[in-house]
């Protein structure tokens, strides 16, 4: 079978199975078996695949079909420009997300006297804390997570994006590893943790209900829960004039600047690219 071939035949097979992005996936999919990148495909479509190939490019069509997202078929997800590694452990890196990395990188530019000290809370990935570190020169990035295996694809993220001597992981529990150990107070803290609505999980889409961990996506009743207990933690760490940047989910914007008492913090809700709401930006006061 050539190239051409079993990338009509991975997007029929896709197609059939409901699947929105059958064309992108089965390319991804091929690109990941053959080790050509996606333009290679098109130039090279009529080489012939091994028989090799052709079994697990079936394999990895098989598993889509059955809502296995792509990034983790293939072990990896582009966020940021940058390349990384993912695994069943950590929540797969989004898009949206990229306004929060955004936000965290103007805030930089803006104040050039703040010193550059971050705590990514529910790293996950790694996604927040490695981009701030590759993109920010000299920033410290403490990246912290309640999961061992999340941490470990962590690590190596940081290794392979040459920033591992300025990011520092800790596990445990939200702020907790950090509240009494920080000696200067921290310019910016971003979380996204979980914040899906507990209620909300069943309707979520099968690739990320059935695959994803769901430690990184229920939130409590009305998703805020673990942002409620962050808040005073935050309150603690961070510098006067530091920003708070909290990942929240479409319609959440107004239930999470009531969980901020205004004594304590100034918040706008910021909206991503496709205008639904996704952050909350509060300044310590
Ligand atoms: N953005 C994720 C989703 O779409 C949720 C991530 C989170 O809860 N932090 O399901």
């Amino acid at each position: 079978m050539t190239i051409k071939e079993a990338l009509i035949m991975g997007r029929q097979y896709l197609r059939v199975q409901q699947n929105p992005s059958a064309n992108l996936d089965a390319q991804v999919l091929l690109s990941h078996v053959t080790g050509i990148d996606r333009t290679g495909l098109i130039i090279r479509d009529d080489q012939a695949l091994t028989a090799a190939q052709l079994q697990h490019y079936q394999e990895l069509l098989e598993r889509r079909a059955q809502g296995e997202p792509v990034a983790y078929l293939i072990g990896r997800k582009e966020f940021m420009g940058m390349d990384f590694i993912v695994t069943p452990d950590v929540l797969i890196p989004r898009p949206e997300t990229e306004v929060l990395v955004e936000t965290a990188l103007q805030f930089f530019h803006n104040n050039t006297d703040y010193p550059t000290l971050v705590i990514d809370v529910g790293t996950g990935s790694g996604a927040i804390a490695i981009s701030l570190a590759a993109l920010v020169e000299g920033l410290q990035v403490y990246a912290i997570d309640i999961s061992e295996a999340a941490l470990g694809v962590a690590m190596q993220n940081a290794q392979r994006m040459g920033v591992k001597e300025r990011v520092h992981f800790q596990l445990g529990n939200l702020l907790e590893p950090v509240l009494t150990k920080l000696e200067e107070k921290v310019s910016i803290i971003t979380a996204n943790l979980p914040y899906v609505p507990s209620g909300d999980i069943p309707s979520l889409m099968k690739d990320v209900r059935d695959f994803e961990p769901y430690l990184a996506l229920d939130g409590g009743p009305d998703g805020l829960d673990l942002y409620r207990l962050l808040l005073p933690q935050a309150y603690s760490l961070l510098r006067l004039g530091g920003l708070l940047i909290l990942e929240i989910g479409p319609g959440q914007g107004q239930g999470a600047q009531k969980i901020l008492p205004p004594e304590q913090w100034q918040s706008k809700v910021v909206k991503d690219l496709a205008g639904r709401e996704r952050l909350v930006v509060a300044v310590r006061c």
